[in-house]
C-alpha cells in the first residue's frame, strides 16, 4: 500500500491496514528546523525524502518505521559560508505506549492527538536530533577568507607517511 504523503494519520486506521508511505516533504515546512539551517537554505527549495510504515511492535504496541533522507544546509562555525550536510536515518517511534512497555522498551514514544500522529513534526524531530551540534568544513574545504585555513593545510600530515607508520607497528 503507497499513498500520497499527508501531515495528519489516524493511528489505528493505518496500523490495522498497516499503511506504508512515502514522499518528499519542503524543509521550509518544517519552522523549527529552519532556526538551525543557513539563512541560504530557504532558497535552495530542499526537501526531505521520507518513507514509512505503521504496524505494531513486539509490545503489540502501534509504532511507526521509517526512513528519511535529506541533505541540510547548515553554516560553518568557522567560516560562517554554508555547509551541506547529508542525512540519512531510520527511526522507529511508538505511539501512546503504555508506562510499562517504556519501561522495558529502549524505543521513544510520542503521543497522538486524538488518535492522530503530526508526520511532519515526527519528521522535523528525528531531523532535529540529527543536526551535528557544531557544523564545521573540513579544513581545507572551509572558506579562503578563514585566516588559519592555510596553516592548516600546510601542517597537514602526508597520508603515506601515516600509512608507513602503521606498517611499522604491524
Ligand atoms: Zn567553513
Amino acid at each position: 500500500m503507497r499513498d500520497k504523503l499527508r501531515r495528519q494519520y489516524q493511528v489505528h486506521r493505518e496500523v490495522a491496514r498497516n499503511g506504508y508511505f512515502e514522499g518528499k516533504i519542503p524543509l521550509v515546512e518544517l519552522e523549527r528546523l529552519q532556526g538551525l539551517l543557513h539563512a541560504q537554505s530557504a532558497e535552495r527549495g530542499d526537501s526531505v525524502s521520507v518513507r514509512f510504515e505503521f504496524v505494531r511492535n513486539e509490545f503489540d504496541t502501534p509504532i511507526v518505521v521509517g526512513r528519511l533522507e535529506t541533505t541540510l544546509v547548515l553554516e560553518c562555525q568557522r567560516c560562517l559560508e554554508p555547509m551541506e550536510v547529508p542525512l540519512a536515518l531510520e527511526f522507529r517511534v511508538m505511539v501512546d505506549a503504555d508506562d510499562s512497555v517504556l519501561q522495558e522498551s529502549d524505543q521513544d514514544s510520542i503521543d497522538s492527538d486524538d488518535g492522530y500522529v503530526d508526520l511532519f513534526a515526527l519528521v522535523e524531530d528525528e531531523l532535529i536530533l540529527a543536526v551535528p551540534l557544531v557544523a564545521r568544513h573540513d579544513d581545507s574545504e572551509c572558506n579562503e577568507h578563514w585566516p588559519v585555513a592555510d596553516a592548516a593545510t600546510e601542517t597537514r600530515e602526508n597520508p603515506f607517511a601515516v600509512l608507513a607508520q602503521l606498517k611499522a607497528t604491524e
